[in-house]
């Protein structure tokens, strides 16, 4: 029995995981990885000798998916300090309301401290407006923009998503990004304010919402391929996958490998690529996955360096500097206070470039990077101190963006695959692009294969 994986990010690497317990000792796995390292977006790097994320930083702890695969491994999961993060809206910086569902209000008390009287006023107006309706899906920035005003979704809805999507309000679909927001209207919530009202807890419960493993993100990937034992063939891609009477066929530069069933772990525009024969509807589908890239700079100061007691700051695209300049950066992570096991002597950050749509920065070379992101970081904190270590990780193509109508491109895509025997999908193009959401896919499709191999 020989299964073979495409793409060794944290999907690949956890369904090749999970096809080892399926499956046991006896089969063959290949995981084929077009570079020559594992983990995908999921890389730790050494910056001043400290082993530090330059691509996912931690994944949501509330979610069981992320958490449970740590404690299934034996990991260690840590979680952050209460150091609160904080937004840079109106030229101020000041603390991000925390009672938000993605920046949308249950009161607009929640949001007064980062907007203006007039904002405040167009939060305020929005429960009183005609009830809200929703037909399919829509532009959350068109709903959003319609509803509260600009300033809500320029000062902190965006901000917040480009933590996330790298992308904004006005290309993210409302059904893929605030699913419980769209489900809340669909059962007849009058406001977009009511809707968030209740599903925003009454109280905090408390637990921590984020998690990471203190040696990197990358020690979830070396332990999920020590159990894998896969085979591993890096430094190519796979350019072309056939069906064969009883299974399949991987082309790879001028070789070819054959598996009986074929997991696809591979960002969109290689699945679409990989698809237009053997299941050309979700081939189409997946090429409708705009992305996002970016750009992560990673410093270490000096030690001793104070940073602001904040865990960082999102800035908004609409943000100007002093000489009214944009920011070249859209947020940073104040590491070394965010994270305990980070603030033992080099001080951490980093910070990070790249909105969907807008290239801007992310055209410099990496000194001018470094430069302008050293700059953005002056005139947010102060801080001037030249880095003792720094690293640049690109992420071309990064972060697929969840646009309008984006489920149903999902649904048509699984239902084509689902179609064709022994051959599965995961990864982030499709139900979040989070870690945990990566796994989920990762563990559905490995039970897809198994039961396809083990009726
Ligand atoms: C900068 C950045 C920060 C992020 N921060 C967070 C965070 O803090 N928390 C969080 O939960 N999520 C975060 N994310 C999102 C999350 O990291 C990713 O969505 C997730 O890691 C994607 O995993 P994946 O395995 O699906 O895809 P990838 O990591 O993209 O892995 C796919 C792999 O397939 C390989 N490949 C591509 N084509 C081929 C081919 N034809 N043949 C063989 N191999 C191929 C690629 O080289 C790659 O290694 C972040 C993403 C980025 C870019």
């Amino acid at each position: 029995m020989h299964v073979a994986v495409v793409g060794g990010g944290v999907s690949g690497a956890v369904a090749a995981y999970r096809l080892r317990a399926a499956l046991g000792d006896g089969a063959a796995i290949t995981v084929v990885e077009a570079t020559g390292t594992l983990g995908g977006k999921l890389r730790t790097a050494e910056v001043a000798g400290v082993r530090y994320d330059v691509g996912a930083e931690a994944f949501l702890a509330r979610r069981p998916e992320g958490a449970g695969l740590a404690a299934e491994l034996g990991l260690e999961l840590v979680h952050p300090t209460k150091a609160r993060s904080t937004v840079r809206a109106g030229g101020r910086v000041a603390p991000l309301p925390g009672r938000t569902l993605m920046g949308i209000p249950g009161s607009p008390d929640a949001v007064a401290d980062v907007l203006s009287g007039a904002g405040r006023a167009r939060v305020a107006a929005e429960p009183d407006l005609p009830p809200v309706t929703l037909e399919s899906d829509t532009a959350l920035g068109v709903l959003l923009r319609e509803r509260f005003g600009d300033e809500l979704v320029d000062r902190l809805v965006d901000p917040l998503l480009g933590g996330v999507y790298a992308g904004g309000a006005d290309g993210l679909g409302l059904r893929a990004t605030v699913p419980a927001l769209a489900a809340a209207i669909d059962r007849g919530a009058p406001s977009l304010t009511a809707a968030a009202a209740g599903l925003i807890p009454a109280k905090p419960s408390g637990a921590p919402v984020f998690g990471t493993l203190p040696g990197g993100l990358g020690t979830l990937i070396d332990r999920l391929v020590e159990l894998a034992k896969p085979d591993i063939r890096f430094g190519q891609p796979v350019t072309g996958l056939r069906r064969r009477a009883n299974g399949w066929r991987l082309e790879i530069g001028d070789e070819a490998i054959d598996a009986d069933a074929v997991l696809l772990a591979v960002p969109a525009p290689a699945a679409r690529r990989l698809l237009a024969d053997v299941a050309p509807a979700a081939s189409s589908a997946l090429g409708e996955v705009e992305l996002a890239s970016m750009a992560v700079v990673a410093m270490a100061l000096p030690p001793g360096t104070e940073l602001p007691a904040a865990s960082g700051v999102l800035i908004g695209a609409r943000e100007r500097r002093a000489d009214g300049e944009p920011f070249a950066a859209k947020a940073f992570t104040f590491s070394s206070r965010k994270w305990s096991h980070l603030d033992t002597g080099p001080v951490l950050l980093r910070g990070s470039v790249g909105r969907f749509g807008d290239a801007g920065a992310l055209q410099r070379d990496d000194d001018e990077l470094v430069r302008l992101v050293r700059d953005d970081l002056a005139e947010l904190t102060g801080i001037t101190a030249t880095p003792i270590d720094v690293a640049v990780q690109r992420w071309g193509g990064g972060l697929p963006q969840y646009g309008p109508g984006h489920l149903d491109l999902v649904e048509r895509a699984e239902r084509a695959v689902a179609e064709v025997p022994g051959l599965a999908l995961a990864g982030a193009a499709l139900h979040g692009v989070g870690v945990p959401a990566c796994i989920a896919t990762a563990t559905a499709a490995a039970t897809r294969v198994t039961s396809h191999l083990v009726p």
